[in-house]
Order: structure tokens, then sequence, then C-alpha cells
């Protein structure tokens, strides 16, 4: 049988040890993919797919991608979620003896790319892993390779915590053992929407011990490892950027569950998944990527300390109070290039000149950036300005060695500043010389053979020569220069000398290219020792961009500086921070918000569309804000420190684990009763909603009652159960509100004020009125209304019981006439059909939810 090519044996020989990503095997000016890479890759990249003989049996299908365009293949797949391989011939294919000998110097991953076109300038990329424990703890580590982070967090609290602490954050591949149970494994992909990769083998390297520093338990370092194993495994070289592993005291942020992350958009919106029309969208007036990539990281985890976060507003309030300062501080900053990322790129090793001038400029900007936040007078950004510490020497060296304007390759020479080094001037001196030399060549040559047309040219293939047009040969004298090249109408010669010098220059321009690029790898090198510092520069400036934002948007939007105490929040006129921005000016109506010892729990009533959930986002989107260290839309607010914010707000289906609606709630209730506390702010809309009337109620009862004697957490909680609001008289910590609605000849006008007490009606009719619905139904609605209303017990009475007493029937008269008419046995069984025909048309639909909908007709089936 006959064998497969050498070429092909050793392609699958590579391809056996990278078995989940696409083998990108360089083949010439081609990476080419073959077999089963080839033929989903052609369908991924929607490029050709052909075939190719590899000596044995059927050809082999094949497709390729051209080498100086592959970045962008690489782009798609990595975007999709896929691995690649990246197989590079590592001998010169002229001297190689056989196949020419090939290696992966480097696996892309979604979570490991570098290249600038791959990443989004103000987010991170983060690959991140997960170790599990015996004792049942984990551990969770994140890494992002283009700015050199690296954190850590210990989850004690079990597997929903972890998933909880993924959620929303910039993550594109976790890092987990094999061991890892299936169901963890499905949960993280599924609900994280992440790759996963595998490090089973894990190693401390002596490498490792500077960057695990700050690691003091063993659960720690291994997990650090785990990850560092995989990088260095798919990168293969230098991570000389990397940071010391920070460990994140989880204890001491406010802690934001997966359902608050999502539900109060605080980074991105639920249905769109856009950052327009978030709070990130509201705050972000940075102007810098790393301050972009801060906030969003500060805006995830609030702070608790309530002196950490006057620091932060304390200079929040000198960037808001200098306004003409706050603009040239800007304009500086808008020249600070992405320093975190750049020195990445300057560890990797894939910088180029232009790079190293996007530094230096950065830099130089730092003793300006000193001086105007000096101007600010206010001890803390002067504290913050004497943090930075100007790198003059780098700048100095940068500023005498690369020139102004180098080009993007740093193998073609122009880079290097005249009078850097000896060396490379008098290359350059010798090719220039070379070059006077022959342009004086030209002109004596003319004097001596009178031949005015005589020129000196260059090419590629033949060098230097001298030519002459076909017309003045003659004039030419016998044996004076050597032939060279015969064209149409000239000929061209050269001569010893010119030989010689041609040689001299050749020499001097190849010497000085290559002698350009090694300075440039010195230069580049050590800037690498430099990293920390320039890490460290570009940390307190992504602090001030993200300050500087937040004094911007205060101002711009008419925030007010918090004040903070232990128990009680009161906040005047407070507003909806990203409503109100989509809203015309002035239009969206302030309310006010208290909680005090007394009272921590407010029972929110109103018609639908009035503005309850507008109001509970408003309250935590404020806490969030103030506890970040940003001011907040209001006139006047004291606010408390919240050490976890639970929300269960709207219909939020959880698609991917298959729960009904009311399981979501339930399970998003029970989370946040099992882990509130009295510092803990709860806001749950409408629970209850999902299942029938009477289970419904009497579960949103039974929370509301558990919350005010349990757990004393701050909670709002709105409903459309009127009777609920007789809570009141007996939990005393409760209190009624609502949201103001008015009748105006038969329409309700949403007013959007929140009032004392609870609401008198519920307007539902009046929505469904404003949605469309057929006239003669909302009539009918309007009248089974009245009827209801017209009950004085309604309150107290089950409407249960009120249908099976017939109160509400009103064809009691005309039925009971038709009853009389009627023989016995028909009777019994017309009067089943007649309550349950009632009962059907006594059913408010508009009110019911799906769910509703179908207990009750199951229990009217129940009745015929
Ligand atoms: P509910 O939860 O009571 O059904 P929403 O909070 O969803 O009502 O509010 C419905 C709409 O009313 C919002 O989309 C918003 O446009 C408007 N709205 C809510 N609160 C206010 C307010 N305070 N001022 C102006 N408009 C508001």
């Amino acid at each position: 049988m006959a064998k497969l090519t050498p070429m092909m044996e050793q392609y699958i020989q590579i391809k056996n040890e990278y078995k989940d990503a696409f083998l990108f095997y360089r083949l010439g000016d081609f990476y080419e993919l073959f077999y089963e890479d080839a033929t989903r890759a052609a369908q991924e990249l929607e490029i050709t797919l052909t075939k190719r003989a590899g000596g044995k049996g059927d050809p082999i299908p094949m497709c390729g991608v051209p080498y100086h365009s592959a970045e962008n293949y690489i782009k798609t797949l990595i975007d999709r979620g896929y691995k690649v391989a990246i197989c590079e011939q590592v001998e010169d294919p002229k001297t190689a003896k056989g196949v020419v000998k090939r290696e992966v110097v480097q696996m892309i991953t979604p979570g490991t790319v570098m290249e600038s076109t791959m990443l989004t300038d103000g987010e991170n990329n983060y690959i991140g892993s997960l170790s599990h424990f015996q004792d049942g703890s984990y551990v969770i580590v994140y890494n992002d390779l283009s700015t050199g982070e690296n954190r850590l967090a210990l989850i004690n609290d079990g597997w929903d915590a972890v998933i909880h602490e993924f959620y929303n954050q910039p993550i594109k591949e976790i890092v987990i053992s094999s061991n890892l149970p299936e169901e963890m494994q499905l949960q993280l992909k599924e609900r994280l929407n992440v790759t996963l990769s595998y490090q089973d083998e894990v190693t401390f390297n002596a490498e490792f011990r500077e960057l695990s520093e700050n690691l003091n338990d063993e659960r720690l370092m291994k997990a650090f490892s785990r990850l560092l194993n995989y990088i260095q495994t798919t990168q293969k070289r230098s991570l000389h950027h990397l940071q010391k592993a920070e460990v994140i005291e989880l204890k001491q942020y406010m802690s934001l569950d997966m359902y608050s992350k999502r539900n109060l958009e605080l980074t991105e919106t639920i249905m769109k998944k856009s950052k327009h029309g978030s709070l990130l969208w509201v705050l972000d007036k940075t102007v810098t990527a790393m301050g972009a990539r801060t906030l969003k990281k500060w805006l995830e985890r609030p702070l608790l300390s309530k002196q950490k976060i006057n620091e932060r507003l304390e200079v929040v309030q000198g960037f808001y109070d200098g306004f003409m300062e706050r603009e040239s501080l800007r304009d500086l900053l808008k020249s600070v290039y992405d320093l975190e990322r750049l020195s990445g790129r300057i560890a990797f090793g894939n910088v180029n000149a232009r790079d190293l001038i996007q530094l230096k400029q950065s830099l130089s900007r730092i003793p300006a950036l000193q001086e105007t936040l000096k101007q600010f007078d206010q001890p803390e950004i002067t504290r913050l300005a004497e943090l930075l510490i100007y790198p003059e020497q780098m700048v100095e060296s940068l500023e005498m060695s690369i020139v102004d304007e180098p080009p993007i390759s740093i193998k073609e020479g122009s880079l290097i500043k005249e009078g850097y080094h000896d060396q490379l001037d008098t290359y350059r001196d010798a090719s220039r010389n070379g070059k006077k030399w022959i342009a004086q060549l030209e002109h004596r040559e003319r004097e001596e053979t009178g031949i005015r047309s005589l020129k000196v040219g260059y090419n590629r293939v033949f060098g230097y020569y001298i030519e002459i047009t076909k017309p003045n040969l003659h004039l030419l004298p016998e044996g004076r220069y050597e032939r060279k090249q015969t064209l149409t109408n000239a000929e061209r010669f050269v001569n010893e000398e010119l030989k010689e010098k041609e040689k001299l220059i050749l020499e001097a321009e190849e010497k000085s290219v290559e002698l350009e690029y090694d300075l440039f790898i010195q230069i580049r090198d050590q800037i690498k020792e430099e990293i920390p510092l320039i890490q460290q520069l570009a940390h307190i400036i992504s602090q001030i961009d993200v300050l500087q934002s937040f004094a911007s948007v205060s101002e711009s939007n008419n925030y007010v500086r918090p004040e903070f105490n232990d128990e009680q929040l009161q906040v005047t006129k407070g507003r909806h921070p990203v409503v109100e921005q989509v809203m015309k000016d002035g239009t969206f109506v302030p309310n006010d918000v208290v909680f005090d010892k007394r009272q921590n729990m407010l029972l929110i009533t109103g018609p639908n569309m009035s503005g309850k959930s507008t109001y509970m986002r408003q309250v935590a989107l404020t806490a969030i804000m103030g506890q970040i260290g940003c001011f907040i839309p209001a006139e006047q607010a004291t606010l408390c420190i919240f050490d976890q914010i639970f929300t269960r707000i709207g219909a939020a289906d959880d698609l991917v684990s298959g729960q009904s609606t009311f399981m979501v709630e339930m399970l998003e209730a029970r989370h946040a009763i099992s882990n509130a506390t009295d510092r803990s702010l709860i806001l749950l809309d409408e629970i209850g909603r999902g299942t029938s009337t009477y289970d419904g109620m009497a579960l949103a009862q039974a929370i509301v009652e558990y919350i005010h004697n349990n757990i004393a957490a701050k909670t709002l909680f709105s409903t459309h159960y009127h009777e609920l609001t007789a809570l009141e008289d007996s939990l005393h910590h409760l209190k009624n509100i609502h949201v103001r609605a008015q009748e105006h000849e038969g329409n309700v006008v949403f007013l959007h004020q929140i009032k004392e007490g609870a609401a008198d009606q519920s307007y539902g009719i009046h929505v469904a009125k404003l949605a469309e619905l057929p006239s003669e139904l909302i009539e009918r609605a309007s009248v089974i209304l009245e009827e209801l209303e017209d009950d004085s017990n309604k309150k107290l009475t089950p409407i249960k019981d009120k249908l099976e007493s017939g109160q509400l029937s009103f064809f009691v008269e005309e039925s009971n006439k038709k009853k009389a008419e009627m023989p016995k046995q028909d009777k019994l069984h017309n009067n089943q059909e007649q309550s349950v025909i009632e009962e059907l048309k006594n059913v408010n639909v508009l009110d019911l939810t799906p769910l509703e909908a179908m207990n009750e007709l199951y229990r009217l089936q129940k009745g015929l």
C-alpha cells in the first residue's frame, strides 16, 4: 500500500498534538489546513475547499489562507470560540534536507489573543481558570494577557457563587481540570458562553515565584499555576509583563449577584446586550482605553469602605470644582496611549518602532499631567500627582534613538536616529559617501568621454551601471568599460571602480539594516525591564481618568455628592440615571426615597407602567453609583453602605437551565433570602406573579413577612396584590407607598410620583385601553371591575368564595329564570355548565399571566 507523503506524515504528527485547534500549517506563502480542519474552516471562513494528493488513498481535503492576510481569518475563528495553532517552518527551506522542520510556535485561543485588531480598546480580554478543592472551596483566576493583569478570588460559598462571580466578566475562555464534574462544565459553557480548556498537569515553576509573592494559600498557588502552565504551553514566549497576582478580597466589595448584574443593566442591557442604555454608557466619559476598562471594573465591584469611597469622592469633588483645569487634564489624557497593552506587546515581542513612539509620547506627557493635577489645589489630587513618576531616562533614550516617524516594519531600516550609534553612523556614511562618489563618477565620465547623456543608474538585479544610448556609443573609447546589459536603445556598462564601490555601498546598507534591527531589539529589551514602572503609571492614569469621568458626568447631568452614614438612606428628588438620559430634557419626574431604622421595607403599589420598577432600579443604581465614588442623580443624598444587592425584576427567563419563569422567580427569591443581611438591599418586583392568584399572593405575603422578621434588609417590594397593603398594620417596619396616577375623562394619566400610602386603584383597564384593545372588551372589563369594587368585602373574602356564593355573577337573575324553566336532570347539568360559563366570563384575562390562565382553565375544566 502506498504511504503518505513525508510532508503529510509530518502534518499528522503535529495535528495529533493539537486536536482541539485548527492547525494552520505553513506552506510557502500560505497557511494550509487539511482533512476535517479544512472542511470545517472552509465552511466557517467561506473559502474554497480543494484537494491535494497525499500519497495514499483519496485526495486530502485542503484549504488555505495567505500568510499576510491570515490575521482576519484567525480573528473570525477566535471570535467564534475556536482555537488556532500556528505551525511555522522553523528551518530555512533552502538548506533543509527532506521535509522542512515545522513546529507550532503559538496557540491563539479566545482568551489569549494579543493582536490589537482582535481586542476591543475599552474592554479587558480575560482568560480565567477555575480550580476546585476537596474542602468545597473554589479558586477563580483572571488573567488579561494583553495587559498583564492577574487576579484571584477564593470562593467558599459554593458553586452558585462561582457562576455569580464569573457572570458578566469579559471572559472568553476558562481553564479547568478535566476532573471538574460534567454538570459544572456544562454550566460554565452554556450559562457563561465561554470556551473551556483543560490543564490537568499543574507544576509550580521557579519563574512563578515572583508573580505569586502575594499568595499565601496553597489553593491559590495551585490555581494560579494551572493558569500559568496553560499560558506557557500555548504561548511559548516571554511573559515578562505579567503582573504580580493580586487577591480580590470579595468581602471588601459589594456583592452583586448574577441577577442584579443583569437586571440592573450595569454594563450592558438585558435585551440587546449593548453598552448603549446601560449605566456604564451614562458614566463613561473616560478618554483613555485604560480608564474605560477600569471604570467597568469599578462598576462591577462597588466599595464597602466608607473611607475609600470618600477618598474617591474627594478627588471627584476636586475635579468637579476645577472645570477649566479638568478640560486641560482631559486634553492631556487624550494623548496618552494604552500603556497597559503597549507593555504587553513589548514583553511579548510584537511591538514596532511606532509603538515605541507612542510610548514616548505618552510618557512625555507626565510632567504636564503633574503640573495640571497640582493646579486643582486639592490634597487627594496632589497625592495622585505625586504617585506619577516621570521616567525621564526612558523618554530621553527613546527620543535619542527612534526616529519620529518610523516605518511599520522593523526589518527594513530607517528606525534609528543619526548620532545614536557610532557603527551605524559609519555604515550610513559609507553608503552616503559611496553614493556621493557615484554622482561624481557620472560627472567625471561625462567630461572625459564628452557624452552628455551618459548616466549612472541602479537596479536591484544588476546593481550600479553606466548607461550610454545607442547613438552615442561610437563616442566611447574601445575597452573603457565592461559591457553588462543590452537594451533596445542603450548599452549598460560597469568598470572595476564602480563594482568596488557598489560592494561597499550594498554591504554598508545591509549591515546598517541589520544593525538597526539589533539596536531596536536592544532598546525594546531595555524597556522591558521598566515594564512594572509603566504599568504602575498606567494604573494611576486610569484612576485619574475614571475620576475625571465621574466629575464630568456629574457636572453635565447635575449630580450631587452623597454623604454616607450607617443606618439611613435618604434621597431627595432622586432620578434614574439612565431613564432620565433617554427621556426628553426635564420630563423625568424625580422622587424621594427614605429608609431608616424604623422603616426598612417599602411596599409599592400602583398601576402597571406607572414607574414602579424604574423607581426600584433607581434606588439600586443610586446606591451603586455612590459606592463606586461617583456623585448621584438627586438634589440631596445621604446613603448607607450596602453589602449586597439582590434583585428580582422583570421576567428574565432562564432559557438555558430550562426552568419555568415561576421557578426562576422562586430561585432568585431564595437566593436573596438565603444570602441577604440587614445591610443588604433587596428589590422584589411583582413576586408571585408567575403562579395562580392564591399561591402567588400567599407566597408574596410569606416572603414579605420573612424578610421583615428575619432579615431586616432594606427592601423594596412592588406588588399588584392590593391585599398585601394591609400588612402595614402588622409589620412595623413596613410602609406602603404608591405611584400616583390620575384618571382624566376615563383615561389614566401617569404622574410617576411616589406618594405615601397604598394605591387605591389598579388602572389595569386603562392601560389595556392605552394598548388599544377592542372597546367592547374594555367596556366589559369595566363592568366586571365595577361589580368587584361594589363588593365591600373584596379585600377580605377570597375571590373563589365570592364566585361560589354567586356574588360575582351579573347574570344571577337571568340564570335563575332559566333554571326554573328546565327539567331537573338537565338543570343539574346545566347548572354546572352555567356556573363554569359564568366563571369564565368573569375571568379578567388581562390580569392573568399565561401560567395563571392555564391554572384557571384546568380548574374550570374540572368543574364540568
Ligand atoms: P411599572 O414597573 O410600574 O410597570 P416602569 O417602571 O416599567 O413601570 O415604567 C414605565 C415607563 O414609565 C418607563 O419606561 C418610563 O418611560 C416611564 N417612567 C417611569 N418612571 C418615570 C419617572 N419618574 N418620570 C418619568 N417617566 C417615568
